[in-house]
């Protein structure tokens, strides 16, 4: 068995419909083996010493034989400290991953039978940030770079000179020859000056790969960096911007229905980072046919992170990669 492989197999990695969750994912045995192999696909290593040999001391927990360090297969996780059966944050996992606009904490809190609507959405925050993955692969090719405004009221609208009590987004996007998107990347960033636009690009383009932007001058000195950028001087041209960036304008107009449907469009500032991963990980895995691997992939990266405790995620502010 291929057990959690780097591609791994609908019906023998992961479950492909509703009721075969169910059947996997009956006891909270099961859901805790399921996690331990997630967590330790070469078997148990101590987060201490590295050794590989331990003692089974109850459910889910272990004793290294190395080092004697006790050790739990939630710790260093998002699962760690919680209360609640695993098998329960596995539902919540399956229910976030299987929507296809995004997950509400009301939808969560009635869907398992939460009593609180706090811990409902205090869940659904954990679970975004398990939703982009530590050291993942940067964008490649030809990459539209744009920024667009999200919620807030308009004022006045003039670039460059703050944005009134909008959040300014800047949103990557591949473009495929002759047509067609990749991958995205979004973030929120305080102004539109190159000191804010630039570090984005070098942090989630790929060298020498193609970046398109407007004449918009805070762009200038990506030519003090290793890409080949690719200026379109919208002004000039006499077409409306979604002809020669129609990624990042698609994506943008994506995004604020999302929100609008989503969240009625009222995203408080400090959370819309975690609203933006969310999104990010839902269209870079689009075109997965079988919902399970999304619960797949965000299980296997909620192992990966380490736990938030409820006081930072009301605190909030990105933490950034
Ligand atoms: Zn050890």
């Amino acid at each position: 068995m291929n057990y959690f492989g780097s591609h791994p197999i609908a019906g023998i990695d992961y479950p492909q419909t509703l009721q075969e969750f169910d059947v996997w994912f009956a006891t909270e045995q099961a859901c805790l083996d399921y996690l331990q192999k997630l967590r330790w696909p070469d078997g148990f290593t101590c987060p201490l010493c590295n050794g590989h040999k331990a003692w089974q001391m109850k459910t889910g927990l272990f004793r290294c034989a190395t080092c004697k360090h006790k050790t739990s297969v939630f710790a260093g996780t998002i699962f760690q400290g919680t209360r609640k059966p695993l098998r329960l944050w596995f539902q919540a996992i399956w229910y976030i991953t299987s929507q296809k606009s995004g997950g509400s904490a009301l939808g969560l809190k009635r869907i398992l039978g939460l009593r609180s609507y706090q811990t409902a959405w205090s869940w659904l925050h954990k679970m975004r940030r398990a939703m982009i993955r530590p050291g993942r692969n940067p964008l490649m090719g030809n990459v539209e770079v744009d920024e667009t405004l999200i919620g807030g009221k308009e004022q006045g609208g003039k670039r460059g000179r703050g944005a009134g009590r909008k959040n300014i987004v800047v949103i990557a996007v591949e473009v495929h020859d002759p047509k067609g998107f990749g991958r995205i990347r979004m973030k929120c960033i305080s102004d539109m000056s190159g000191e804010s636009l630039i570090p984005f690009i070098c942090e989630n383009v790929q060298t020498r790969s193609t970046v398109i932007t407007d004449c918009w001058k805070g762009y200038n000195t990506l030519q003090n960096h290793e890409y080949i950028h690719k200026q379109i001087n919208l002004s000039q041209s006499g077409n409306p911007a979604h002809v020669h960036l129609p990624g990042v304008h698609r994506i943008a107009s994506l995004l604020k229905r999302l929100l609008l449907s989503t969240h009625q469009g009222a995203v408080s500032s400090k959370h819309l980072d975690y609203y933006l991963d969310e999104y990010t990980f839902r269209f870079n895995r689009r075109t997965s046919r079988v919902r399970g691997l999304l619960f797949y992939r965000l299980l296997e990266q909620a192992v990966c992170i380490p736990p938030v405790p409820y006081k930072k995620i009301i605190d909030a502010g990105h933490q950034g990669q």
